[in-house]
């Protein structure tokens, strides 16, 4: 029933576990559904972070909107399905953690089943075991819990359990509705006012908030530390390894394409929030130039991007990587390992710094030749005007990509600490997109000094630039974003 990678039919339904919100969490065989479906019919909790990285393409029904009342959106959903799967569509149940953890799974499936309509499961990581080990928790340990009970704190899957397991972790879901009873409910045999407990909030998100108590205060903790729902709540010996206030971990915003890699190599430890306000396509004007382009000396790429939109008119000319005969410039890693891709290795390969030292090697090795750069359309950037100044016999500017604006996905900015900017047209959008966000609390970590002086005039009182003075425009940083990168970010 559970397969190792998906290969999707038409008209079949997969449900499919999303984890506990992290899109690290995510399976490996979740992914590979979730890329071939065509619809998407999803829970909002654990699955917000995964459908941000999705290409838009694919379309999502949200079933946690909907007629009110939970048996009547049950039906719903059941039906949705089942029309869904009988217009021939491959479709994803994406439900939160695992799917037959409460979460009426198997209702799904028998409905579906009863209907004839073949379905599979994609377990997934369920936060009656994310959860309190994102809290530090072990559910078992050999010498303070050999082993666990899951239970639901409410609702008709299961009344709160009473005491006397002894030696066993407790992990309640759907519990803070419910704490004070379940709490009662405990006191006694085994457990007592001082068996240490603890809820974990949006556990593994980075909204996660963790309370670490005993029996005997937990309700009054809860209450103080204003704990909402979702939450697990867990009790016994074990979860005294429970880590109340892990090292604070910087929660940085992400607005661009990507994460940069100066960005992660700093903060090392951060959690890394992909918000982005733009997204790259293909510009048509290109297709024009192309011919011009594939007769030059050189072609030179200042970013991933200009790479692969490049390849992608070669092929949309009818032609393939044969037709690109130039001798080829990169500017990046990245934009070398782009080009690699293709199976194209670059002739001249430079290393990302100052915009002064890019255009003196370029100019140095380019002298006298007919340069084309492929890059983002209506780029003048400093590149153009400094290598015209320095005796290319000439330069041309192939447009083959486009920054398209990108509706803002929802932030909680009071679990966050920095925004980064490469640019200062990222810091506009932000302040566009965003602009009740509290940047007199937030830091603004900037590639540049022009985007550190447009943070500040943003309002930002701290701003740190990562990249000294010299640093090259924001465009000619690479920057790319596939949802593997997204992922999986450097
Ligand atoms: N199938 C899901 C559980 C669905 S019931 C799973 O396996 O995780 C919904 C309950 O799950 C919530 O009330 C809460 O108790 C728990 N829950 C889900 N995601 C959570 C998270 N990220 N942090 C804490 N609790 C979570």
């Amino acid at each position: 029933m559970v397969p190792s990678l998906p290969n999707m039919e038409p008209g079949h339904v997969w449900l499919v576990g999303a984890g506990p919100g992290d899109p690290g969490l995510l399976t490996l065989a979740g992914y590979h559904a979730l890329l071939q479906a065509d619809v998407i019919v999803h829970d909002r909790l654990g699955c917000e972070e995964i459908l941000l990285r999705l290409p838009r393409v694919i379309e999502r029904i949200d079933a946690g909107k909907g007629p009110v009342g939970e048996s009547r959106r049950q039906s719903g959903i059941n039906e949705l399905l089942l029309r869904e799967a009988r217009a021939g569509r491959r479709v994803v149940r994406l439900k939160g953690g695992d799917p037959f953890v409460f979460g009426r799974g198997m209702e799904e499936v028998e409905y579906l089943r009863a209907r004839g309509i073949p379905t599979h499961v994609v377990s997934g990581v369920s936060s009656a075991l994310a959860g309190p080990a994102a809290a530090g928790i072990p559910v078992t340990h050999r010498a303070l819990a050999r082993g666990f009970e899951v239970l639901a704190g409410q609702t008709g899957e299961g009344a709160p359990a009473e005491a006397d397991s002894p030696g066993e972790t407790r992990i309640y879901l759907m519990a803070m509705g419910a704490l004070s009873e379940i709490v009662e409910g405990l006191l006694g045999g085994e457990f007592t006012r001082e068996t240490p407990c603890a809820i974990v909030a949006n556990a593994t998100t980075y909204r996660q908030r963790v309370v670490t108590s005993t029996l005997g205060r937990v309700v009054e903790d809860a209450r103080d530390a204003a704990l909402g729902p979702p939450a697990i709540f867990c009790v016994g010996e074990a979860v005294r390894f429970a880590a109340a206030a892990p090292a604070a971990r910087p929660v940085i915003v992400v607005t661009g394409t990507r994460v940069p890699p100066l960005l992660s190599a700093r903060f090392p430890g951060a959690r890394f929030l992909w918000r982005p306000l733009v997204e790259m396509a293909a510009h048509d004007g290109g297709l024009a130039g192309l011919e011009a382009a594939l007769a030059s000396d050189w072609i030179l790429f200042n970013t991933p991007w200009s790479v692969r939109f490049f390849m992608e008119l070669v092929l949309r000319s009818g032609g393939d990587a044969r037709r690109v005969r130039p001798r080829l410039a990169a500017v990046g890693e990245e934009s070398v390992a782009a080009l690699e891709e293709h199976f194209l290795v670059a002739d001249l390969a430079i290393a990302e710094g100052s915009r002064e030292g890019i255009m003196d090697t370029l100019s140095g090795e380019l002298k006298g030749s007919a340069v084309t750069l492929a890059a983002s359309a209506g780029y003048g950037g400093a590149l153009v005007e400094g290598l015209k100044a320095r005796g290319l016999a000439s330069l041309d500017v192939l447009p083959v990509y486009e920054p398209r604006p990108r509706d803002p996905d929802p932030v909680d900015w009071n679990c966050c600490t920095h925004v980064a900017f490469s640019s200062p047209l990222a810091v506009e959008r932000f302040a566009g997109a965003w602009p009740g966000a509290p940047v007199r609390i937030l830091e603004a970590l900037c590639i540049g000094s022009a985007a550190e002086q447009a943070a500040a005039k943003c309002g930002f009182s701290s701003t740190l630039n990562l990249a000294g003075a010299q640093a090259p425009d924001g465009e000619v940083l690479p920057s790319h974003g596939q949802f593997d990168e997204a992922i999986f970010p450097a």
